[in-house]
């Protein structure tokens, strides 16, 4: 799970979730040289029954303009593929504050998100497939029902009818979600949905709907980023 591919602010939050370019270089790179398979959500879903044991599904949340400045041109370079989570209303809406209320107003609403031409040319590349991650980036688990369904139903109908694509991977904007949510995503015609939930994910035997992830820090070095890969998480604690 990445968010942003670029350089830090100095002095601001959310650092983490920017991933030096040169970083990811470096860690795509590892991928490619080390017999790494990649694919999209939707290509590792539809062939869970038959991959390969080192396969790899790149995911970006948001929609972050830098994914396509920045990322795309690395991904390109090893001919790796990703699975970018868009919110629909993504300009000019703050959502750094949910989690933590300090957090409020300090920068993701700055950050430069896609354009919707962006989006295409992304999805032109052939390496990209587009996911939904509603259409405000809310916390599902704070919303009633109908609501929720609106969000979780309407993003998948408007970015199938914005960019004449198939949507059907989804993911939890803050990984919060309650139990009606699930089988909204299932209801709505998605086929698989990911969390924030810290693990390698086995599709053969894990629910579909709650697909757990890898976090890649931009605090990450290359040592950790292995040890992800690895284990799933840096630390030795489960
Ligand atoms: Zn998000």
């Amino acid at each position: 799970m990445y968010h942003m591919v670029r350089e830090h602010i100095n002095g601001k939050k959310f650092n983490s979730l920017r991933v030096f370019p040169a970083i990811f270089d470096k860690q795509i790179k590892y991928l490619s040289e080390n017999g790494w398979h990649s694919f999209t959500m939707h290509e590792a879903i539809t062939n869970k029954d038959k991959l390969p044991e080192k396969s790899v599904v790149i995911t970006f949340d948001d929609g972050y303009k830098d994914n396509l400045t920045n990322a795309l041109p690395i991904l390109k370079k090893y001919n790796f593929k990703a699975t970018i989570y868009l919110v629909n209303d993504r300009h000019d809406r703050d959502w750094s504050g949910y989690r933590k209320t300090k957090n409020k107003g300090a920068g993701l609403k700055d950050e430069p998100k896609l354009s919707d031409d962006e989006v295409r040319e992304l999805i032109k590349s052939g390496l990209i497939e587009i996911g939904a991650h509603t259409l405000t980036h809310v916390n599902l688990s704070a919303l009633g029902k109908d609501e929720s369904y609106k969000e979780i139903c309407k993003s998948k109908l408007l970015i199938e009818k914005e960019y004449n694509i198939i949507c059907d991977s989804f993911a939890y904007p803050f990984g919060l979600y309650k139990n009606s949510d699930v089988f909204d995503v299932v209801n709505c015609g998605y086929t698989n949905a990911v969390t924030t939930k810290t693990g390698i994910a086995d599709l053969k035997n894990c629910n579909l709907f709650e697909i757990p992830r890898i976090t890649i820090s931009g605090k990450d070095n290359m040592l950790a980023f292995k040890i992800k890969l690895k284990r799933g998480l840096r630390g030795w604690k489960k």
